[in-house]
Protein backbone atom coordinates (compact mmCIF):
# COMPACT_ATOMS: atom_id res chain seq x y z
CA UNK A 1 0.00 0.00 0.00
CA UNK A 2 2.72 1.97 1.00
CA UNK A 3 4.60 1.67 -2.29
CA UNK A 4 1.25 2.56 -4.42
CA UNK A 5 1.20 5.73 -2.13
CA UNK A 6 4.67 6.96 -2.84
CA UNK A 7 4.24 6.24 -6.43
CA UNK A 8 0.90 8.22 -6.83
CA UNK A 9 2.91 10.75 -4.88
CA UNK A 10 5.69 11.10 -7.04
CA UNK A 11 3.62 10.51 -10.57
CA UNK A 12 1.60 13.81 -9.01
CA UNK A 13 5.00 15.87 -8.33
CA UNK A 14 6.44 15.26 -11.47
CA UNK A 15 3.13 16.13 -13.79
CA UNK A 16 3.28 19.21 -11.20
CA UNK A 17 6.91 20.14 -11.71
CA UNK A 18 7.70 18.75 -15.28
CA UNK A 19 4.34 18.80 -16.48
CA UNK A 20 3.82 22.62 -17.21
CA UNK A 21 7.53 22.84 -18.38
CA UNK A 22 7.09 20.30 -21.33
CA UNK A 23 3.84 22.73 -22.67
CA UNK A 24 6.41 25.77 -22.31
CA UNK A 25 8.96 24.50 -24.69
CA UNK A 26 10.59 26.46 -27.92
CA UNK A 27 9.51 24.73 -31.11
CA UNK A 28 11.25 25.89 -34.42
CA UNK A 29 10.47 24.23 -37.63
CA UNK A 30 12.25 24.41 -40.48
CA UNK A 31 10.76 24.71 -44.46
CA UNK A 32 14.02 24.99 -45.92
CA UNK A 33 16.08 28.06 -46.73
CA UNK A 34 15.80 30.38 -43.72
CA UNK A 35 12.06 29.66 -43.33
CA UNK A 36 10.86 29.11 -40.04
CA UNK A 37 7.57 28.60 -37.56
CA UNK A 38 8.61 29.69 -34.51
CA UNK A 39 6.35 28.50 -31.77
CA UNK A 40 7.52 30.49 -28.40
CA UNK A 41 7.05 29.15 -24.77
CA UNK A 42 3.75 31.49 -24.86
CA UNK A 43 2.16 29.54 -27.96
CA UNK A 44 2.74 32.78 -29.85
CA UNK A 45 3.61 32.35 -33.38
CA UNK A 46 6.12 34.02 -34.94
CA UNK A 47 7.13 33.27 -38.99
CA UNK A 48 10.55 33.91 -40.35
CA UNK A 49 11.31 34.51 -44.17
CA UNK A 50 8.61 32.92 -45.11
CA UNK A 51 9.81 31.34 -48.30
CA UNK A 52 7.19 28.18 -48.61
CA UNK A 53 5.36 27.77 -51.90
CA UNK A 54 8.03 28.57 -54.19
CA UNK A 55 11.00 26.63 -52.28
CA UNK A 56 12.06 23.65 -53.58
CA UNK A 57 12.91 22.49 -50.20
CA UNK A 58 9.90 22.31 -48.15
CA UNK A 59 7.98 19.49 -48.89
CA UNK A 60 4.48 19.70 -50.50
CA UNK A 61 2.71 18.65 -47.86
CA UNK A 62 3.37 21.93 -46.18
CA UNK A 63 2.86 24.39 -49.08
CA UNK A 64 -1.07 24.92 -48.25
CA UNK A 65 -0.47 28.20 -46.06
CA UNK A 66 -3.57 27.87 -44.50
CA UNK A 67 -2.66 24.39 -42.59
CA UNK A 68 0.12 26.64 -40.47
CA UNK A 69 -2.52 27.99 -38.18
CA UNK A 70 -2.57 30.91 -36.05
CA UNK A 71 0.17 33.64 -36.96
CA UNK A 72 1.02 36.54 -34.84
CA UNK A 73 3.89 37.71 -36.12
CA UNK A 74 6.00 37.61 -39.50
CA UNK A 75 9.81 39.20 -39.53
CA UNK A 76 11.43 39.48 -42.64
CA UNK A 77 15.71 39.89 -42.90
CA UNK A 78 15.88 41.23 -46.30
CA UNK A 79 14.10 42.04 -49.73
CA UNK A 80 15.63 38.92 -52.00
CA UNK A 81 12.55 36.94 -53.25
CA UNK A 82 14.18 33.62 -50.91
CA UNK A 83 13.01 35.42 -47.81
CA UNK A 84 10.40 37.62 -48.35
CA UNK A 85 8.42 34.63 -50.14
CA UNK A 86 4.51 34.39 -49.10
CA UNK A 87 5.38 37.51 -46.65
CA UNK A 88 2.29 39.43 -48.30
CA UNK A 89 -0.22 36.42 -48.67
CA UNK A 90 0.35 35.04 -44.91
CA UNK A 91 0.16 38.73 -43.59
CA UNK A 92 -3.73 39.31 -45.37
CA UNK A 93 -4.83 35.49 -44.79
CA UNK A 94 -3.31 36.14 -40.76
CA UNK A 95 -3.62 39.77 -40.21
CA UNK A 96 -0.48 39.46 -38.48
CA UNK A 97 2.12 42.30 -38.22
CA UNK A 98 4.98 42.61 -40.01
CA UNK A 99 8.22 43.57 -38.83
CA UNK A 100 10.78 44.65 -40.96
CA UNK A 101 13.75 47.40 -41.56
CA UNK A 102 11.82 50.43 -41.54
CA UNK A 103 12.63 51.48 -45.16
CA UNK A 104 12.14 48.07 -47.00
CA UNK A 105 8.80 48.90 -44.96
CA UNK A 106 7.56 51.67 -46.84
CA UNK A 107 8.42 50.03 -49.90
CA UNK A 108 5.78 47.00 -48.62
CA UNK A 109 3.60 49.74 -47.34
CA UNK A 110 3.30 51.60 -50.94
CA UNK A 111 3.20 49.05 -53.15
CA UNK A 112 0.30 47.69 -50.69
CA UNK A 113 1.74 44.55 -50.15
CA UNK A 114 1.37 44.75 -46.31
CA UNK A 115 -1.11 47.12 -45.28
CA UNK A 116 0.33 50.05 -43.16
CA UNK A 117 -1.47 49.12 -40.27
CA UNK A 118 0.26 45.86 -40.15
CA UNK A 119 3.94 46.93 -40.32
CA UNK A 120 6.45 47.30 -37.67
CA UNK A 121 8.90 49.46 -39.55
CA UNK A 122 11.85 49.49 -36.69
CA UNK A 123 15.93 49.96 -37.22
CA UNK A 124 19.23 48.26 -36.04
CA UNK A 125 19.78 48.03 -31.70
CA UNK A 126 15.94 49.62 -31.11
CA UNK A 127 14.17 46.32 -29.69
CA UNK A 128 10.80 46.00 -29.73
CA UNK A 129 7.72 44.22 -28.08
CA UNK A 130 5.35 43.91 -31.25
CA UNK A 131 3.58 41.04 -29.22
CA UNK A 132 3.68 42.28 -25.78
CA UNK A 133 5.67 42.20 -22.84
CA UNK A 134 7.30 38.92 -23.22
CA UNK A 135 8.75 39.16 -26.32
CA UNK A 136 11.61 41.10 -27.39
CA UNK A 137 12.70 41.58 -31.10
CA UNK A 138 15.78 43.19 -31.65
CA UNK A 139 17.61 43.99 -35.38
CA UNK A 140 21.29 43.31 -35.73
CA UNK A 141 23.65 43.92 -38.80
CA UNK A 142 23.96 41.75 -41.73
CA UNK A 143 26.61 41.98 -44.32
CA UNK A 144 24.41 41.64 -47.46
CA UNK A 145 22.39 43.29 -49.84
CA UNK A 146 18.82 43.86 -50.11
CA UNK A 147 16.81 44.84 -52.18
CA UNK A 148 12.86 44.45 -53.92
CA UNK A 149 12.44 42.41 -57.19
CA UNK A 150 8.15 42.79 -57.19
CA UNK A 151 6.12 42.10 -60.58
CA UNK A 152 3.40 43.93 -60.70
CA UNK A 153 0.19 41.96 -60.59
CA UNK A 154 -1.68 43.56 -63.80
CA UNK A 155 1.32 43.66 -66.24
CA UNK A 156 3.73 41.16 -65.21
CA UNK A 157 6.21 44.03 -65.61
CA UNK A 158 9.17 43.56 -62.49
CA UNK A 159 10.55 46.54 -61.39
CA UNK A 160 13.47 46.82 -58.63
CA UNK A 161 12.15 48.93 -55.05
CA UNK A 162 14.22 49.75 -52.30
CA UNK A 163 15.23 47.23 -49.49
CA UNK A 164 16.79 48.97 -46.81
CA UNK A 165 19.94 47.38 -45.35
CA UNK A 166 19.79 43.70 -44.98
CA UNK A 167 19.54 42.48 -41.08
CA UNK A 168 19.72 39.56 -38.67
CA UNK A 169 17.31 39.40 -35.86
CA UNK A 170 17.97 38.54 -32.16
CA UNK A 171 14.32 37.29 -31.01
CA UNK A 172 14.42 36.74 -26.95
CA UNK A 173 11.34 34.33 -25.93
CA UNK A 174 9.50 34.42 -22.22
CA UNK A 175 11.78 32.14 -20.64
CA UNK A 176 14.78 34.36 -21.54
CA UNK A 177 15.44 31.90 -24.40
CA UNK A 178 17.49 34.07 -27.31
CA UNK A 179 17.05 32.61 -30.73
CA UNK A 180 19.87 34.57 -33.73
CA UNK A 181 18.39 34.29 -36.91
CA UNK A 182 21.29 35.60 -39.08
CA UNK A 183 19.29 36.15 -41.91
CA UNK A 184 21.87 36.38 -45.10
CA UNK A 185 25.11 37.24 -44.45
CA UNK A 186 28.47 37.09 -44.67
CA UNK A 187 31.14 37.19 -41.79
CA UNK A 188 31.22 40.52 -40.31
CA UNK A 189 33.73 41.31 -36.94
CA UNK A 190 30.55 42.73 -35.36
CA UNK A 191 29.28 38.99 -35.24
CA UNK A 192 31.65 39.54 -31.41
CA UNK A 193 29.31 42.09 -30.72
CA UNK A 194 26.67 40.16 -31.29
CA UNK A 195 27.94 36.90 -29.65
CA UNK A 196 29.20 38.78 -26.23
CA UNK A 197 26.11 41.79 -26.11
CA UNK A 198 22.92 39.39 -26.73
CA UNK A 199 24.53 35.71 -26.02
CA UNK A 200 22.49 34.05 -27.96
CA UNK A 201 21.63 30.63 -26.64
CA UNK A 202 21.03 29.45 -30.40
CA UNK A 203 22.11 31.06 -33.75
CA UNK A 204 20.74 30.15 -37.28
CA UNK A 205 23.73 30.35 -39.65
CA UNK A 206 24.09 30.13 -43.78
CA UNK A 207 26.54 28.09 -44.91
CA UNK A 208 25.70 27.43 -48.78
CA UNK A 209 27.98 30.35 -49.62
CA UNK A 210 28.27 32.33 -52.88
CA UNK A 211 25.37 34.38 -51.70
CA UNK A 212 26.53 34.07 -47.63
CA UNK A 213 28.80 32.69 -45.49
CA UNK A 214 30.14 28.86 -47.22
CA UNK A 215 31.15 26.63 -44.03
CA UNK A 216 34.37 27.36 -43.59
CA UNK A 217 33.56 31.27 -42.90
CA UNK A 218 30.89 29.78 -40.61
CA UNK A 219 32.71 28.20 -38.38
CA UNK A 220 35.64 30.52 -38.18
CA UNK A 221 32.36 33.21 -37.14
CA UNK A 222 31.10 30.31 -34.74
CA UNK A 223 34.42 30.02 -33.39
CA UNK A 224 36.12 33.10 -32.84
CA UNK A 225 33.06 35.50 -33.17
CA UNK A 226 29.56 34.23 -31.99
CA UNK A 227 30.52 31.29 -29.65
CA UNK A 228 26.74 30.28 -29.47
CA UNK A 229 26.43 26.84 -27.64
CA UNK A 230 23.98 25.37 -30.23
CA UNK A 231 23.95 26.09 -34.52
CA UNK A 232 21.23 24.98 -36.74
CA UNK A 233 22.94 25.51 -40.32
CA UNK A 234 20.34 26.74 -42.94
CA UNK A 235 20.48 28.32 -46.38
CA UNK A 236 22.04 25.27 -47.93
CA UNK A 237 21.43 23.04 -50.71
CA UNK A 238 18.25 24.70 -52.36
CA UNK A 239 19.52 25.90 -54.94
CA UNK A 240 22.94 24.87 -57.12
CA UNK A 241 25.15 27.65 -55.89
CA UNK A 242 24.33 27.23 -52.52
CA UNK A 243 26.88 24.20 -52.57
CA UNK A 244 28.13 24.30 -48.66
CA UNK A 245 27.07 21.27 -46.32
CA UNK A 246 26.55 20.57 -42.85
CA UNK A 247 29.48 17.91 -42.97
CA UNK A 248 31.75 20.74 -44.34
CA UNK A 249 30.44 23.19 -41.38
CA UNK A 250 31.31 20.52 -38.71
CA UNK A 251 34.43 19.60 -40.06
CA UNK A 252 35.25 23.00 -40.10
CA UNK A 253 34.18 23.37 -36.64
CA UNK A 254 36.72 20.24 -35.39
CA UNK A 255 36.57 20.34 -31.85
CA UNK A 256 34.95 23.26 -30.97
CA UNK A 257 32.37 22.59 -28.04
CA UNK A 258 29.50 23.95 -30.51
CA UNK A 259 26.49 21.45 -30.86
CA UNK A 260 25.74 21.48 -34.47
CA UNK A 261 22.25 20.38 -35.04
CA UNK A 262 20.67 19.61 -38.80
CA UNK A 263 17.57 19.44 -39.87
CA UNK A 264 15.82 18.17 -42.90
CA UNK A 265 12.80 19.99 -44.37
CA UNK A 266 9.21 20.15 -42.83
CA UNK A 267 11.30 18.88 -39.00
CA UNK A 268 10.53 20.30 -36.28
CA UNK A 269 12.89 20.85 -33.29
CA UNK A 270 12.12 21.33 -29.53
CA UNK A 271 14.15 23.17 -26.74
ZN1 LIG B 1 19.66 37.45 -49.84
Amino acid sequence: MNTIKRLITSVVLAVGVFGLGAAHAVELQWFGQSAFKLTTPGGKVIMIDPFITKNPKTPEALKDLSKLGKIDLIVVTHGHGDHVGDTAKLAEMSGAKVAMNADMGHTFGTLGLVPYKQLVRFNKSGPIKPLGDGITITMVRAEHSSELLHADPATGKKTLYPGGEPAGYIIELENGYKIYHAGDTGVFADMAFIGSYYQPDLALLPIGGHFTMDPAHAAYAVKNLLKTKTVIPIHYGTFPPLKGTPEQFKTALGDFPTKVIVMQPGDAQKF
